[in-house]
């Protein structure tokens, strides 16, 4: 063949810069599209092998080779696949490719560059051009008496053809890297990029450092303690003078092991996997040492192909933010982490591996969002996450019970996002109660009394510690309560209150149920309440200096309790709700004033208040059992704290009439 020129024509100095700037945003992509390339050659020539069409050699290796070489700045990527004759070149390479590029420019002209395409649209090849300023093909076709040919590029807008001197069958590309991509042969660079793309492709793929002297090749584990320079050479530190046992052992030039697993556990079947197998696959692709709790195997072929695990992690404590990561892959080709338009954005808090050959990658993101098809396999996945889970409850309380804690942010946060999963969930969420045990809400015995709607109440605690005063009077009378106290649960109970009319979530301290007043009959009895209401009110209100001091007066069946600070449900909600959505250094005090003071009548301490309004000390004793009342619901601020502390000891004084 005769030297061959060209233009890559069609407006091609107008596409790179565009390509440059909107096809990738993250340059070391070329690496995923140069390696797929061979991988999917290597897979054609085995495909061709198995109808009869290629005769393989008896030791026939497939395998693909990343050349590095730090030195000269290079990049080789060779494989032994079925290789492309000139008349391919000119069609694959030449043609097709801008074809592909002028109809990504047509689609993309007006788009802005956040409006990303996770795929690629047949320009894989000319991602090349985003880290090298000159690109070579040499290419042997499989074909009989087939020729090598050379193709050479120089800034992806015109080329050169002309015979290879290649000899064996396969590709080879060279990227001569620009200086802003010198890191891209960095062996340590490269094969992080290289794992992260790569990690399962279905072709053995070797890294291979052409400068590496035999020796330093030696201390492969040692590169991970370099240091990459802008250049892109390494800096090796100190310890690369230790040497292990094990990394004399291994060949020179050539790690023997591949960078890659060709068949990723969520490719076998179900039943040919142990839970080994599950876990290493986990430790391996999450580098999450704490153990899943437990996975679930999708493994789908029709109405679409779609295969993957899916991690439920072990969170370190309550409050730990939980942030998974869903791997989404296209053919075993990582494409990318969390794409939100097609995983239910709750199952990104778990971790996972997601291989769908029949996404549309090829378009933007915000198609893929109102793609159909996309929202199938959303909903197939969903589908599966709760069927795994109500499975559970059914057949393995105890397990389900055990992870729990676990899982419920998850299960209520999916809940909140996604009614179809809610629907499914719904009836197995369960709850801790005040004997330790998990219950479902139907199994929760509801407070009849009722709000003034008449809804039933369902009690909760958000915190063991504070609420404890009130924990124990609801043991002593028999109630129990559910124990919220996750950050999700604030806004869950508000979604299950508006999806079931019935119910009413009480935190413990909003109210006093009837359980704990006696009965006061119509008559005398509630007129002298009322008066003895009216008389205390009015006191509390002059000594504590509040005019707007809501004071209920109670008769309780515990005469023990003086008195007790509530706050109603919907006053402590907004607070809550403007403490979250207020200022930095805003003075949000003012959103929890509305506490109500519950006296108890029963109390001698109380009945001696109203039967001394004028006495000595009842001013004292007004304000102690103020404070005391507040104590047992919140911290009290530091001067009021203080101010306590000297009435608390004055009282002693007074007390053992010490002066
Ligand atoms: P795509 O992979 O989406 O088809 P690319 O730009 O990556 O787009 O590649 C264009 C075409 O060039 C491929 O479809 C293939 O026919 C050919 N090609 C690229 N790399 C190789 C290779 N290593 N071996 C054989 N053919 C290749
Ligand atoms: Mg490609």
């Amino acid at each position: 063949m005769n030297t061959e020129q060209g233009s890559l024509s069609i407006n091609s100095e107008n596409i790179f810069p565009i390509i440059k700037k909107w096809l990738y945003s993250d340059h070391d992509i070329f690496y995923r599209e140069l390696v797929s390339n061979g991988c999917d050659a290597i897979t054609k020539l085995k495909k061709l092998s198995l109808i009869g069409e290629f005769e393989p050699a008896d030791d026939e290796q497939y395998k693909l080779e990343v050349i590095i070489n730090p030195d000269e700045k290079t990049i080789k990527i060779v494989d032994n696949g079925v290789g492309m004759t000139a008349d391919e070149v000119k069609q694959y390479i030449n043609q097709i490719a801008f074809s592909g590029a002028a109809a990504f420019l047509e689609k993309y002209k007006d788009k802005t560059s956040e409006d990303q395409i996770i795929g690629h649209f047949g320009l894989g090849f000319y991602s090349a051009f985003m880290v090298a300023d000159k690109v070579t093909i040499d290419t042997l076709s499989y074909q009989k008496d087939a020729t090598a040919v050379h193709w050479e590029s120089e800034g992806g807008t015109e080329f050169t053809m002309e015979d290879s001197d290649k000899e064996t069958r396969g590709t080879e590309i060279t990227l001569y890297l620009n200086e802003d991509s010198y890191e891209f042969c960095n062996e340590y660079r490269a094969r992080e990029v290289l794992m992260k793309y790569c990690s399962f492709m279905p072709v053995e793929i070797y890294l291979i450092n052409a400068t590496a002297e035999p020796e330093e090749e030696d201390e492969e584990d040692d590169v991970i303690d370099a240091t990459v320079n802008e250049d892109g050479t390494a800096t090796e530190s100190e310890e690369t003078e230790e040497k292990t046992e094990e990394a004399e052992e291994e060949p020179k030039k050539k790690g023997p092991k591949p960078i890659n697993e060709t068949v990723p556990l969520w490719a076998k079947h179900p039943n040919e996997c142990t839970d080994d197998e599950y876990k290493d696959f986990y430790r391996e692709v999450f580098h999450d040492y704490k153990e899943p709790l437990f996975w679930i195997h999708l493994n789908m072929d029709y109405p679409f192909n779609l295969k993957g695990i899916l991690y439920f992690p072990k969170i370190n404590t309550e409050y730990d933010s939980i942030e998974g990561t869903i791997k989404l892959y296209n053919n075993q080709v990582f494409i990318a982490d969390n794409i939100k338009e097609v995983i239910p954005e709750f199952l990104m808090l778990l971790k996972g591996a997601i291989d769908c050959p029949d996404l549309p990658l090829n378009v933007s993101r915000s198609a893929l969002q109102n793609d159909g098809f996309v929202k199938k396999i959303s909903e197939y996945i969903t589908k599966k996450v709760a069927d795994k889970l109500s499975g559970m409850y059914k057949t393995e309380r105890e397990t389900y019970e055990k992870y729990w804690d676990d899982i419920s942010p998850f299960i209520k946060f999916g809940c909140l996002k996604d009614s179809k999963f809610e629907e499914k969930i719904k009836d197995y969420i369960i709850f801790k109660n005040l004997e330790d045990k998990y219950i479902t809400l139907a199994e929760y015995n509801k407070d009849e009394t009722g709000t003034k709607d008449n809804k039933k109440n369902i009690f909760y605690i958000t915190d063991l510690k504070q609420q404890g005063q009130y924990i124990n009077m609801f043991k002593e009378e028999g109630l129990d309560a559910l124990i919220l106290t996750h950050n999700i649960d604030q806004p869950f109970i508000t979604s299950l209150e508006s999806k079931d009319e019935t119910i009413k979530f009480m935190r413990i301290d909003s109210d006093l149920t009837g359980s704990f007043k006696e009965e006061v009959a119509e008559g005398e009895d509630a007129d002298k309440l009322k008066e003895e209401a009216d008389a205390l009110s009015e006191l509390f209100k002059k000594v504590l200096n509040n005019d707007k001091l809501e004071v209920k007066v109670e008769k309780l069946k515990n005469a023990e309790i003086s008195s007790m600070v509530t706050l109603s449900e919907e006053s402590r909600r907004m607070a809550d709700m403007m403490k979250m959505y207020s200022m930095p250094g805003m003075d949000t005090s003012m959103f929890g004033a509305n506490e109500t003071l519950i006296l108890n009548a029963n109390n001698k301490l109380v009945k001696y208040v109203f039967d001394n309004k004028e006495g000595e000390n009842v001013e004292m004793v007004c304000k102690q059992l103020y404070d005391l009342a507040l104590i047992s619901y919140k911290q009290l601020e530091p001067e009021k704290m203080t101010e306590f502390i000297a009435r608390s000891n004055k009282i002693m004084m007074l007390m053992l009439d010490v002066q």
